[in-house]
């Protein structure tokens, strides 16, 4: 017979392209094969629900709704939140405008509005300044945050800076979102429950498949009314799924499960950020805040595809810039091993 697992049985793979690569716990292959379902369009999926609900507990919400990817959660968040022709507030380098392909133009016919953002961190003030009202531009939507800030180097929004930026939301009447893709990181860099992070927020986005290592899904936390104009999204999207229960299963030991494995995930970041320091590339410290690496790779590109063909996997994000993210399957022998590597030996 053939073998069921054949990636269990390839060479040395340390792969640290991202921490969406994680792939499926025994314990969550055994929920899945074991998931009460139902069509989750008739929103009849038990698990799905389950999951749901748990997500929305958990952070402090009334409701949520499971979607294939974060993607998906953050432009169905827009679509609910904005009119054609609108702005969205984000800090420059957001995830929303970066990496989703134009899709909040394509969509929902809305345009960013960047705000700086030294390492991944708008100042409330900036956020306020970006906001426009006069009959002459384009008003603002909505704002959006990111937390842990992915492309400044999964960095954390002080909780006064998002309590100063929900004042600006409220004193300005705009709905406030969190790209919550690794909030769990955040929280768990600064020891405060997730709903502590969430409470500023009107929505928020939170992807099961990063970190927490679901194979598949994000949910998208909001008020009842919320969530009911988001179904109405997302299935547009095309993200109305049947039998989900057998993702959401996965889901909820990803939401119970994978937080507590988070600081480890964070102790190796820093271990790795000093062995690319050892081995003579410079890492911005301060930046190495929860599960990234970002350091300064001349030839990144050379440098990656080389690593690459002894076994150590890492995304070339530029011409000089190599990222590396930490997840739950990187174990402290494969983090040495990635060292060694780096260092040449
Ligand atoms: C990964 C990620 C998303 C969602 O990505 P998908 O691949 O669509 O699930 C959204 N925001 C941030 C910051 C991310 O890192």
């Amino acid at each position: 017979m053939s073998d069921p697992h054949p990636a269990r049985t390839e060479p040395l793979r340390i792969d640290l392209r991202s921490d969406t690569v994680t792939t499926p716990t025994p314990h969550m292959r055994q929920a899945m094969a074991e998931a009460l379902v139902g069509d989750d369009v008739y929103a009849e999926d038990p698990t799905v629900n389950e999951l749901q609900q748990e997500a929305a507990r958990l952070l402090g919400f009334e409701a949520g709704l499971f979607m294939p990817s974060g993607t998906m959660t953050n432009q169905v968040a827009i679509a609910v939140h904005t009119q054609r022709g609108q702005e969205v507030i984000c800090a420059e380098g957001s995830h929303i405008y970066e990496w989703e392909l134009g899709m909040m133009a394509a969509f929902s016919g809305v345009v960013p509005r960047f705000v700086e953002a030294p390492r991944g961190v708008p100042d409330p003030e900036g956020v306020r300044r970006a906001i426009r009202r006069s009959i002459h531009q384009s008003p603002s939507g909505m704002i959006s945050l990111e937390d842990t800030h992915n492309k400044a180097g999964g960095t954390v929004l002080p909780l006064d800076v998002l309590a100063g930026v929900r004042e600006v939301a409220d004193q300005e009447g705009l709905p406030l979102h969190l790209d919550g893709a690794r909030m769990m990181n955040a929280a768990a860099a600064q020891g405060v429950a997730p709903r502590e992070i969430a409470r500023h927020f009107d929505s928020v986005s939170l992807c099961l498949s990063k970190g927490l290592g679901a194979p598949v899904g994000s949910v998208l936390l909001g008020s009842r009314a919320f969530i009911a104009g988001a179904h109405r999204y997302r299935k547009m999207m095309g993200g109305g799924m049947r039998q989900a229960g057998i993702l959401a299963a996965a889901g909820l030991i990803a939401l119970r499960e994978g937080p507590a494995l988070l600081p480890e995930d964070h102790r190796r970041a820093r271990e790795l950020a000093h062995a690319l320091m050892g081995a003579g590339y410079a890492v911005d410290l301060d930046t190495v805040q929860t599960n990234m690496v970002y350091a300064t790779i001349p030839q990144a590109q050379a440098k990656s595809d080389a690593w690459a063909a002894q076994g150590l996997l890492a995304n070339a994000l530029d011409v000089d810039r190599v990222r590396f993210v930490l997840h739950h399957q990187i174990s402290d022998e494969l983090l040495v091993r990635a060292t060694e590597i780096i260092a040449g030996k």
